[in-house]
């Protein structure tokens, strides 16, 4: 997101040069550069430490493909936060240890997208209601039901799977 007004104080804003950044959107009465902003959410891959991962449905995102547990992050938390909270919060279950794998671009929401592998001792999945389904499903068939390569989910059990083998 672009800014053209200022949040603060309404003021239309100007272009000005910052340094090495080039031309920014700067608000003359508050005296502050305003960056381009964009959306951060984490996105776990959980498993059982044995080759099953949890996969999602979520109809409001797709019919067609399973999802992994992912969640915008909120201020003051960090992307770990936001990992060991959303995996506890959709699925009911607790990490015992969290990697970071790389973090993504999401084009087509304009997201920044860092995602994890995180393992749990936990077998029993507890739904939150932004989630229509999950299911443990042993690794190797779950990269096919996630969207395709190229997607987040596919590159994380890619990654999970490669390091098993
Ligand atoms: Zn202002």
């Amino acid at each position: 997101m672009r800014f053209t007004y200022c949040p603060d104080c309404g003021k239309k804003l100007i272009a000005k040069e910052i340094g090495d950044e080039g031309k920014i959107p700067y608000c003359e009465g508050c005296k502050k550069p305003l960056f381009d902003m964009f959306s951060s959410c984490v996105i776990v891959l959980v498993t059982d430490g044995d080759g099953r991962v949890v996969l999602l449905n979520q109809n409001y995102i797709s019919t067609q493909y399973c999802n992994l547990v992912s969640g915008y992050i909120k201020p003051k938390e960090t992307a770990e936060e936001t990992a060991y909270r959303e995996v506890q919060e959709e699925i009911g279950l607790r990490l015992s240890s969290l990697d970071f794998v790389g973090t993504y671009w999401f084009d087509k929401k304009d997201q920044l997208m860092i995602g994890f592998i995180g393992k749990t001792e936990d077998k029993e999945l507890t739904l939150s209601g932004e989630v229509d389904g999950a299911q443990w499903v042993d690794a190797n068939q779950a990269i096919n039901m996630v969207h395709p390569k190229g997607s987040v989910s596919y590159a994380l059990i890619e990654h999970y799977l490669n390091k098993k083998n």
